[in-house]
């Protein structure tokens, strides 16, 4: 038996804080021939989380999943500090969905002093999201990089709901040769279809309620195109004034009908066509997207 082998009978769920501990771990699980398997998170886990977690343990001999939450991708007004953090709470829950490795990498040391390498995938980065958050999108192609030549996954796992996050990464891990796959998994939505996400926790009730139109607007476009509707503008326009009854708790920050791989712009809805959407609901920054095919 390794001693990475002995490690995991003895500690079920390791929690490691050590970069060069996690490196070695995984090493050795690659020269066993194991498929490694990797879920990236900034915590505060909620069933969207735990759906990427359930699917993954499925498909990988040792899963690891990091909790970090990462500074470079927050700007200087958005909410770093007050970011949701329970790691007593995602350490019980990941050990009960039978995680191997809880990687929960210090700032310190993923981000030293002196730190000045990004990774930055143009263009994409600059569209949707990227208008209104400047450098978000290099801040996770950074680190997530960074946990990648970290992890060595053979496989990494990541939400939809996230979906240009999840179009970047796999621009930067095909142009960057890293030769892992990257799976896509669908957005776990509340019973009344808002996006789960760590942030709904900084909503209070009245604007709990209003963000439900997020999601409701996304239906009335899919329910426009069923019946017909082409024009991206049009749909836009509709989606825009259900949105705006909900002001002023609910402000927009784009509706945008686009194409899913290239994140173009469509004038006309046809094939594949993304619908994605950002708004701000109290202080809270939500997006959601729909994927439709014409
Ligand atoms: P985060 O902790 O927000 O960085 O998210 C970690 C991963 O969970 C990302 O791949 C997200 O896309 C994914 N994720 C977050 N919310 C959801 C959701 N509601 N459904 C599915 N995946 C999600």
């Amino acid at each position: 038996m390794t001693w990475v082998a002995l490690f995991f009978k003895v500690y079920p769920m390791k929690i490691i804080k050590s970069i060069d501990l996690m490196k070695k771990i995984t090493l050795q699980a690659k020269r066993a021939g194991r498929v490694i398997g990797f879920v990236p998170t900034m915590g505060c886990l909620h069933p969207g989380h735990l759906s990427l977690v359930k699917y993954a343990r499925k498909r990988c001999d040792l899963l690891v999943v990091s909790i970090f939450v990462n500074p470079i991708q927050f700007g200087p007004k958005e909410d770093f500090r007050k970011y949701p953090r329970d790691m007593k709470r995602d350490k019980k829950l990941l050990s009960s969905l039978d995680v191997d490795v809880l990687f929960v990498p210090k700032a310190a040391e993923l981000l030293p002093a002196g730190f000045v390498s990004y990774v930055e995938v143009p263009g994409l980065s600059k569209k949707l999201c990227g208008r209104s958050r400047p450098g978000h999108f290099r801040g996770v192609t950074t680190i997530v990089a960074k946990l990648i030549n970290i992890v060595a996954p053979d496989i990494a796992f990541f939400g939809k709901k996230d979906f240009q996050q999840l179009v970047i990464i796999k621009k930067m891990v095909a142009d960057l040769n890293m030769g892992i796959g990257i799976v896509g998994l669908p957005t776990v939505r509340e019973p009344d279809g808002l996006a789960m996400s760590s942030r709904n926790i900084y909503l209070d009730s009245d604007e709990r309620a209003s963000a439900t139109v997020l999601y409701r607007s996304l239906r009335l476009a899919r329910k426009l195109v069923r019946e017909g509707a082409r024009d991206s503008r049009r749909v836009i326009k509709a989606k825009r004034q259900l949105i705006t009854s909900q002001r002023p708790k609910v402000q927009i920050d784009y509706i945008e009908v686009c194409d899913p791989e290239t994140l173009e712009e469509k004038t006309k809805i046809k094939g594949k066509t993304l619908i994605a959407l950002a708004a701000y609901v109290g202080d809270a920054r939500l997006i959601d997207n729909m994927f439709i095919r014409v």
